[in-house]
């Protein structure tokens, strides 16, 4: 009995072509209810979580100085030979120094940000640019300049100078000629 009932159920279904209502239903609810997932880039954009790692760049302190005292540590702490560091003098300051010029190869370039880690003064950070194909791949090995000015568009908000930041620890600095006024 129960054989016959579930086989004039199928029947019935077939003769009204059930499926196909079905099917043309979910298709029309689609069409009423369509939300577009394609973003028409570049005139749309995806926001980017915010620690998202794009692009490398250099930054400086708000007095326009550049952080990196060329210690090398970046250099080290990169498992795929990204960085070159020369380090020089900072001129008529014999116990500073400071990266004369340096080099990444972004070719190369997993960002892993392990650079980034390592930094002891923060002098390098990772902005959310990505738009970097180039059609030479010479173009992506930066400069310090280049490095520089990604971090001055992706980093406006700039950090004191080291000495500011930690006055009571600038007084023992014997090289440090522009010890700022303490607090009373
Ligand atoms: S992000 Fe990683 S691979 Fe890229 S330069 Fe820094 S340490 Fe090297
Ligand atoms: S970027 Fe940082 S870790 Fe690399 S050389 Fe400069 S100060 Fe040292």
């Amino acid at each position: 009995m129960r054989g016959a009932s579930v086989k004039f159920r199928q029947w019935v279904k077939t003769l009204t072509f059930y499926e196909i209502l079905m099917g043309m239903k979910a298709t029309l609810m689609h069409f009423l209810h369509y939300r577009p997932v394609t973003i028409q880039y570049p005139h749309e954009r995806k926001p980017l979580p915010h620690n998202y790692r794009g692009m490398l760049a250099l930054l400086r302190y708000d007095d326009g100085t550049e952080k990196c005292v060329g210690c090398d540590l970046c250099e080290a702490a990169c498992p795929s030979r990204v960085i070159r560091v020369y380090s020089a003098e900072v001129p008529g300051e014999p116990t500073k120094r400071y990266a004369k010029e340096y080099y990444m190869d972004m070719t190369r370039c997993l960002f892993c940000g392990l650079c980034v880690q390592a930094c002891p003064v923060d002098a390098l950070g990772m902005s959310q640019e990505y738009e970097w194909a180039v059609y030479d791949k010479r173009d992506l090995l930066l400069c310090k300049e280049q490095l520089l000015a990604i971090g001055d568009r992706a980093f406006p908000v700039r950090e004191k100078p080291l000495e500011f930041q930690h006055p009571n620890v600038a007084y023992f600095n014997v090289a440090f000629h522009h010890l700022p006024p303490k607090d009373d």
